[in-house]
């Protein structure tokens, strides 16, 4: 297959489609030129303006619901619209019909369409109360024009598909990036458009100790254009072993602002925010759901629930980073391995790989005085070396540079990578989904957005 367009992220209006929502769509619509279907989408604000969530596909059916249209070409059958646009009124959700065309890399609306959509919208948003509009698509591009409750008309910036290669469709492919003499030598294996495309990203790091530290002093090094940095903690003397950059003088120092430091020596241009705060609470949740990519570097079940809410409800694409080192009061050593998990929406989560421990949670979600208290076991700190972090951070970053500018081999790739240094063992995990997960699915939380409660 050819390869895609790299497209830099967009400003305005975008709709986010999780992967296996994709792959129904795009089965259903490209397969043949007469089919369509209709997303049902929730709303949230974006790192670059309004993000429609697509949370649930209704297939039309062939010759029932996709019929002959009354002015050419096919159309949606009037009792399929009604009933879907009830739905998007009760949910308070957006209703988007989507229809395929041919091409490869540029799409856009015929006359046909636009007649269509200005003979039907004002009335189905009227009906609805909520964002109405089409999408059209074809596997490379993607246009969409919305009609919104206040009676403008937008079209739609980008489509975006967080799966193994982080696909961004506009109805043409992006003009070429401007060259960055900086980043000159990465650029020649990223492109000017994939350097491009991460200057405009906005990207979280939660927990910002050992493996937090390296993934900072990587991502801006690389020159992502905004970090938003997240953690409560202060800088100990048994930390700087393995905190990147950091020295005697940090000791006592917020996390935040030792990771803020070292990443302005990294990028000067890189934008920052800094939120010395748990993650679960409200400061730190409202930037996390506004970011293009979230890294979870921090131990700890709350972090964990927290992050794999934002990334089902929002649509956020997230990489967990973690190191297991097993010892024995005895001292003997397991099977020491490091876990780098994609965590992507509507793939299956945290909880449906059982990642996340209700006991542990309950015990994490206490305050910290109470924290100790609540552990029936006292806590003895867990062995922690720079090596074995750095294993784990450099295979995060690599997946989500290769992601976002389109180098995997794979799109359906979706699997975490855990290295067994022991052995010299790497293994990819797949992800499991519970198909009734309160979460992940259609019939939990994905893609709800600010329409379901935060903190979740
Ligand atoms: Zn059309
Ligand atoms: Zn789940």
């Amino acid at each position: 297959m050819a390869r895609r367009p790299v497209n830099p992220p967009a400003t305005g209006w975008s709709l986010t489609i999780p992967p296996k929502i994709w792959d129904r769509l795009s089965d259903h619509v490209l397969g043949s030129a007469a089919r369509g279907a209709v997303l049902l989408a929730g709303l949230a604000d974006g790192p670059r303006g309004p993000r429609l969530l697509a949370r649930e596909l209704i297939l039309a059916d062939e010759g029932r619901d996709y019929i002959p249209g009354e002015f050419g070409h096919r159309a949606l059958a009037p009792t399929f619209v009604r009933d879907a646009v009830i739905r998007a009124r009760d949910e308070g959700l957006a209703y988007i019909a989507a229809h395929a065309h041919l091409g490869l890399d540029h799409v856009g609306f015929s006359e046909i369409d636009l007649a269509s959509h200005e003979r039907g919208y004002p009335s189905l948003s009227q009906i609805s109360g909520q964002v109405v509009g089409a999408l059209v698509i074809t596997d490379h591009a993607a246009a969409g024009d919305l009609w919104l409750p206040d009676g403008r008309r937008e079209e739609l910036a980008e489509t975006i598909i967080p799966t193994g290669n982080l696909l961004r469709l506009r109805s043409q492919p992006a003009e070429e990036g401007r060259p960055d003499s900086l980043h000159d030598r990465q650029a020649r294996l990223l492109g000017d458009l994939g350097q491009e495309t991460l200057r405009r990203l906005r990207v979280a790091v939660v927990g910002l100790g050992g493996v937090g530290s390296i993934l900072v002093e990587e991502l801006a090094r690389l020159g992502v254009g905004e970090l938003v940095l997240i953690d409560d903690e202060t800088v100990e003397e048994t930390n700087l072993p393995r905190l990147v950059a950091s020295g005697r003088e940090d000791i006592g120092r917020l996390k935040t602002e030792v990771a803020a430091r070292n990443a302005r020596r990294a990028n000067p241009d890189v934008r920052l925010i800094e939120i010395a705060r748990r993650v679960e609470r409200p400061e730190s949740l409202e930037e996390l759901v506004r970011c293009d990519w979230i890294f979870l570097a921090a131990d700890g079940d709350a972090a964990r629930h927290w992050v794999n809410g934002t990334v089902q409800q929002y649509l956020v694409p997230a990489t967990q980073v973690g190191v297991k080192v097993p010892l024995t009061p005895q001292g003997d050593v397991g099977q020491i391995h490091t876990a780098t998990r994609l965590v992507l929406p509507g793939s299956g989560c945290l909880w449906c790989s059982r990642l996340i421990d209700p006991t542990r949670l309950a015990v994490d979600m206490h305050p910290a005085g109470e924290r100790d208290a609540a552990q029936y076991v006292p806590g003895v700190p867990a062995p922690s070396v720079i090596t074995l972090n750095t294993l784990a951070a450099g295979e995060a970053v690599n997946h989500f540079v290769f992601a976002v500018v389109g180098l995997h081999d794979e799109e359906n790739d979706h699997a975490s990578v855990i290295h067994r240094p022991r052995t010299r063992q790497r293994d990819l995990q797949e992800p499991r989904q519970d198909p009734t997960c309160r979460w992940c699915t259609s019939t939990g939380r994905l893609g709800l957005g600010r329409k379901g409660s935060t903190p979740f």
